[in-house]
This record gives C-alpha cells, structure tokens and sequence, in this order.
C-alpha cells in the first residue's frame, strides 16, 4: 500500500504534470470538463474491484449489496432529473451506450439516417470506419451550405427516399437546437424509431436551458462527462416499453462488468446536476459561449463563426476564408495556453488532419468558476491570436491567460509530487 509515486515515480510524475497543465492553462475543448473532488473520490474507490454483471436485484455475483445500492441511486436520479421512463447506467462511454442502443433497435444491415461527421455528427453516426457505418447501412444529413443550419424538409425527404430503421439526431458540433418535435414526425411518417445523443447538450437539458428530447425520443443517450460535468461514462434513457431491449443490449449484449466505481461518480454527478448551483454553472456556460462567439465573429483577416453564433456551450470558428488553418489556430493557442481542438467545418477544403476549424467550448471554465467578462477578455485574446497581431503581442496573450488561471485556482487541495 505504497502511494503511487513510491511504487511508480514515471506515472505519478506524468499525472502531476497533468495536474499542472490543467491548473496552469485555460481549458476550451467543448466536451471536456472538470470533475468534483467527490466524483475523483468515487472513482479512486474500492468500487473498482468489484464484480457485478447483471443489474440492481439480479446480479451474476454475490457481494453486490452495496453496489446495488449506488447503482439504484444512478437510475433512479438519472430518470428524475431527465423525465424518463428507463434508464441504464452502466456504457463504459458514450460511444459503447450508442453502439447498444444500435444493438437494440436494428439488424446489422439495416437503415440509419444521422447528421454526417463532416457536418457535425459523431463517429457513431455512421461514418465509414466506425462500427455504426461498417455494420448499417448509411443514409446522412447536411447543414445547408449558406445557412449551416439543418433543413428538416431535407431530412423529410431522405427519409421518404431511404426509410431508415432509426433516426439519429445530435451532434459533437452543432451550434444551435435540433427540431426535436419535427424529428419526431418524419420518425412517425416513415416508422422509424428516434434516437437522440444528447451527449454534448445533457447538461443544459438537465438545467432547464436547452429543449429535453426525452419526450420525443424513443430513445436518448448521453455521456455524463461534458456539459453534465462528471464521470467519464455513458448512459442510455428510454421508454419502459424498450427497458428490456436495452438492457440486454448493454448486458450482455455490449458489456461484461459495469464499471461501478464510475457509476458511483456518475450517482453523485447526477445529484449535483439537479442544483440550482448546477444550473447557474450552465447559465455561465452558456452565456460565455456567446461572448466568445461575439469576439470570433468581429475578429476579421477570415475568421467568421458558423452561423453567426451559438445557442450551446460552444462557438464553431470557420476558417475557411482565413490564411490560418484550424491546426495553426489551435497550436497558436495552445502556444499562449488555451487549449481548444481543431475541427473540420462543413464543406472543408482542407484534409481532415489539418481542417479549417475550431471548435471552442465554455464547460470546463464555466466550472472553474469565471464570469461572464472573464469569457468576453477570453474572446478577445482569441480573437487577436488569430490575426496577424499574434507574432507581436504573443507574450501579452499569454500573460492574460495566466492572470485569468490565476484567478480561478482549480484543484488546489489535490497535492502531487513537485516534477523531478
Ligand atoms: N456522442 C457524441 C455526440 C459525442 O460527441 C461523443 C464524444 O465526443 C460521443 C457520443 C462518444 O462519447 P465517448 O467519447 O465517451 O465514447
């Protein structure tokens, strides 16, 4: 029972550094987030070592009282908070909670329709090499190429012509709400079921401030990781009629073991996400996102935001009329510690790798506690690095940054070891 530096100095100095980085630079990646003391107290638990395939009440293992227990407090808050009829709270991630979800509804062959990953949609949506494009057949959506917003009356028309077996509408980047209601509809008008991946927007769902889908959807998935602020983790939300389909899915189906020291920290991220704390976090959140986008959108030299702004926890800069690429403007900022990913826009004329994107996000720093004029001096520190200023003014930037991680300590009860 060492401590980790004594037993593994290379491992414990490189979780250190993370500490460090996290702490010491601004975090803006969209789906990311920082977790509470007690969620890490979960996760470091001795839950870890315990076995329990099956569910609360009927497990494969004995010893499962106390697990039974958090798993229960999981569902049973995840169906308050959200309104649902069902809820399984064991997906490792939320790729695996969709990957069930498909292992419920459809055969291997059959018809998804869902929002292209070039447009915005997530790798589960079907693209080639991901399971969902490899096992099912395909038909995807697009955001309009002047608008950038979806056309439901296309999404009507594709699904007249392709009849899929499940509709798939979320996203991983999208600024603006779905047309949950209409989606609804065309499901109905071709007997398709619809499946929404609320994974990006939950959070805000759960704080009132963003549409629910959970009335219209057949079925919904999350992970309990980004706007919701908790345990890396996936969930699956549906009507009792479909509860057996889907848990069978994650279990056997997908799954062996639940991971239950997770869906501990998943329990108490749920608790805290039916705060009125919680919700004035997400009223930051969205707020600074639409500073943020504010900044981007006047910045000028061809950086614009797709369109026009955002009502979510993120800003899509479109740097497609910009001489910067969407790796140079992420490795500008990361050079002055703001960490962002770089993300291919619609209609993209660079490669994948390189893009013509970012994607920038108000969770973590939302959580971290800044305001909202601590986003509008944030907007303006990007806004410049991505001018031609940024070869003069890089050291002032970066100052500015470190004044506002300054400001806002972030886990500063977790002691590590000093680097070597
Ligand atoms: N669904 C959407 C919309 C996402 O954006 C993501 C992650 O980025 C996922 C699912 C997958 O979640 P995970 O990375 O936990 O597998």
């Amino acid at each position: 029972n060492r401590p980790l530096a004594d037993v593994d100095p290379e491992v414990a100095d490189a979780v250190g550094a993370e500490l460090r980085r996290q702490q010491g630079t601004l975090e803006m990646i969209a789906s990311e987030n920082f977790v509470p003391q007690s969620v890490l107290e979960c996760q470091g638990s001795v839950l870890t070592n315990k076995y329990a395939e099956g569910y609360p009440g009927k497990r494969y293992y004995g010893g499962c009282e106390h697990v039974d227990v958090i798993e229960q407090l999981a569902i049973d808050r995840a169906k308050a908070l959200f309104g649902a009829e069902h809820a399984n709270v064991q997906p490792h991630a939320g790729a695996q909670a969709n990957a069930a979800v498909y292992h419920a509804l459809m055969d291997p062959g059959d018809t998804v329709l869902g929002l292209s990953l070039a447009h915005g949609g997530h790798l589960t949506h079907g693209m080639k090499l991901n399971f969902s494009g490899k096992l099912y057949d395909v038909a995807a959506y697009e955001v309009e190429p002047d608008s950038h917003l979806i056309d439901m009356d296309k999404v009507a028309a594709i699904a007249r012509e392709r009849r899929p077996k499940m509709i798939l509408a979320g996203w991983s980047a999208y600024p603006r709400h779905l047309d949950f209601a209409r989606f609804r509809e065309i499901a109905d008008e071709v007997g398709a079921y619809l499946f929404v991946d609320m994974a990006h927007f939950a959070g805000l769902v759960a704080a009132g401030l963003h549409p629910s889908p959970v009335p219209y959807a057949d079925v919904v998935t999350t992970t309990i990781h980004k706007t919701l602020g908790g345990a890396r983790g996936g969930m699956i939300l549906c009507k009792e009629e479909l509860a057996k389909k889907m848990n069978s899915a994650v279990f056997p189906g997908q799954q062996g073991g639940p991971l239950e020291h997770v869906i501990a920290g998943k329990a108490v991220t749920l608790k805290i996400a039916g705060t009125d704390a919680f919700k004035e976090r997400q009223q930051r959140t969205l707020a600074g996102a639409k500073e943020v986008a504010a900044a981007l959108k006047t910045a000028g030299h061809g950086v614009d935001v797709l369109t026009g702004g955002t009502d979510v926890h993120l800003a899509l800069v479109d740097l497609r009329e910009s001489e910067l690429t969407g790796q140079d403007s992420e490795d500008r900022l990361h050079e002055i510690g703001i960490t962002v990913n770089r993300n291919a826009v619609p209609f993209d004329h660079r490669p994948p790798m390189v893009t013509s994107g970012l994607r920038v996000g108000t969770p973590a720093l939302a959580t971290r506690g800044l305001g909202v004029e601590d986003f509008t001096e944030i907007g303006s520190i990007i806004a410049t690095a991505l001018t031609p200023e940024f070869e003069a003014r890089r050291g002032e930037l970066a100052e500015r940054v470190t004044a506002i991680a300054d400001r806002y300590p972030l886990y500063e009860h977790l002691s590590v070891p000093a680097p070597a």
